[in-house]
């Protein structure tokens, strides 16, 4: 309920009915007075008169008068006590009025998890700041309270809605940390950061994976999509001709100047049964917040996404490169993120808390998808990618039935047998939700042709289900641990 002053006028009850009920009582008073002052004039008049006049008119104005004292106070006690108690009843009346909106209202917003993540500053806000339509002034608390159940005026006369059922989500909003505009229409966001260092692939992630769910997995599932604004409409061009050209760039956005370290993606979902819809923010978390000791600047964005997708080049790792450096070419060997595989293992957890700003327990509650990359390169397919998962599952049909568990179990070994037990170890100690995957988003090596990807839209389906069941179920009929059949590669 509007706590702090609001540039809109109190309701009749919380305003000017005080200032109403005291002139009343107070012109009772005075009216009062002045009868028995009127009395008391025609008393001091009456000094001139015959005695027998004296006595007749002095007797009638002294009983006027105590009539009025006595009468006259007793009435107006009682009217002004009937006022007051009138006044406190349709107060009581508003209160309770607005109390019950505003509890729906934020029962509303809970239950379908509604909130604004400010796609620049990252800050959450259950109601954004609201503009009046008519004369632009901020409303930092549009809900219902002492100026309005269902609606309230603002200084300039305009009628604004203060319930997500009149009408609110429609009026324009700005970031009540940074002022940007916002378009989120109290729709319930689903964000996920993909996080890695740097050159693993996260940006040819996610033009692999918003390019195929907006284009081929939107269609086919009736999800209509809007882009958020006209900016991530552009970053969605940029993707596009990046997808053709098999590029990977990623421009740095005007307004995101002031969170250089991360950019999202934002499109809003609609389906007939999705109610409220859905805004999907996608983030792209540049490398260097986990490569670099400088910045270290908190992303507001892990206090509340519902999962995380790590991307983890297993070239990065020097056993895993130099054992198959001869099997790639130099193209792929100059895009290999190099990192100390110490640091890998040591450091990342400590980097991971440092950015997100998480506790420890709060970070281990969030699902992670570590998705390993680049299957396309090397031989790395017949190891950890659809080929060794239909491999490993034809060979021993009776332990791996399950296509994502399989490849979760070849991932996790493939990491084991190559040094990084600790790793995978760390993973399952820090989060207790956590699947490992294999992709490849490019679907073969850089710069040469269109994308091809493979694997990159299980590691998202797998999360969304955790983040939103209703749109998983529209994604996908079957859930994910009884093998999403429709997510499973064709058989070559
Ligand atoms: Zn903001
Ligand atoms: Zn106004």
């Amino acid at each position: 309920m509007a706590k702090t002053k609001q540039p809109a006028v109190k309701s009749y009850f919380f305003s000017k009915g005080y200032v109403d009920l005291k002139n009343t009582i107070v012109s009772a008073w005075k009216s009062n007075a002045r009868s028995i002052s009127r009395y008391k004039d025609n008393l001091s008049g009456l000094s001139g008169e015959t005695w027998l006049k004296k006595l007749f008119f002095g007797t009638i104005n002294i009983l006027a008068m105590l009539s009025v004292i006595i009468c006259g106070s007793v009435i107006t006690t009682v009217i002004s006590a009937i006022h007051i108690a009138i006044l406190l009843l349709f107060m009581l009346l508003v209160y309770i009025g607005f109390t019950v909106i505003w509890c729906i209202d934020r029962i509303y917003l809970h239950k379908n998890k509604i909130f604004t993540a400010c796609h620049v500053c990252k800050e959450k806000s259950l109601i954004p700041t609201y503009l009046c339509s008519g004369c632009g002034v901020q409303h930092t608390r549009l809900t219902p309270g002492v100026y309005g159940i269902l609606h309230r005026t603002c200084e300039c006369g305009t009628k604004l809605p203060t319930t997500f059922f009149n009408g609110r989500k429609n009026l324009s909003a700005i970031c009540p940390y940074c002022g940007h505009p916002l378009m989120d229409r109290e729709s319930r966001p689903i964000c996920i950061p993909i996080i890695g260092g740097r050159s693993v692939g996260k940006t040819a992630f996610i033009t692999a994976f918003s390019k195929e769910f907006i284009e081929k997995v939107a269609p086919s599932k009736s999800f209509h999509i809007e882009f958020y604004n006209s900016e991530k409409e552009q970053i969605f061009k940029e993707i596009e001709s990046d997808y053709i050209s098999g590029g990977t760039r990623m421009t740095k956005h005007a307004s995101d100047t002031n969170s250089t370290s991360s950019v999202s993606f934002s499109f809003f979902v609609q389906h007939p049964s999705l109610k409220p819809e859905r805004l999907v923010h996608v983030y792209d978390i540049a490398g260097e917040v986990f490569t670099n000791n400088d910045e270290n600047e908190v992303q507001k964005q892990y206090e509340y996404c519902q999962g995380m997708i790590l991307m983890f080049d297993p070239f990065s790792v020097p056993e895993i490169a130099d054992k198959y450096e001869s099997a790639m070419n130099a193209k792929d060997i100059a895009g290999i993120g190099r990192a100390d595989i110490t640091y890998i293992m040591d450091s990342f957890m400590d980097k991971l808390r440092q950015v997100t700003g998480l506790s420890e327990r709060e970070m281990s509650r969030t699902p992670i998808a570590v998705v390993l990359g680049k299957t396309d390169t090397a031989d790395l397919e017949n190891c950890i990618g659809d080929t060794a998962v239909r491999e490993l599952m034809r060979n021993q049909s009776v332990v791996y039935q399950d296509y994502y568990d399989t490849m979760d179990h070849i991932c996790r070994q493939f990491l084991k047998d190559n040094g990084l037990e600790n790793f995978v170890n760390q993973i399952n100690n820090k989060f207790s939700d956590n699947r490992f995957f294999s992709c490849s988003a490019i679907g073969h090596t850089k710069d040469s042709g269109p994308y091809d990807p493979k694997g990159v839209l299980a590691p998202m389906e797998w999360l969304f289900q955790k983040a939103d069941k209703d749109m998983a179920k529209i994604w996908n009929d079957d859930s994910f641990s009884k093998v999403p059949l429709s997510l499973i590669p064709a058989k070559k």
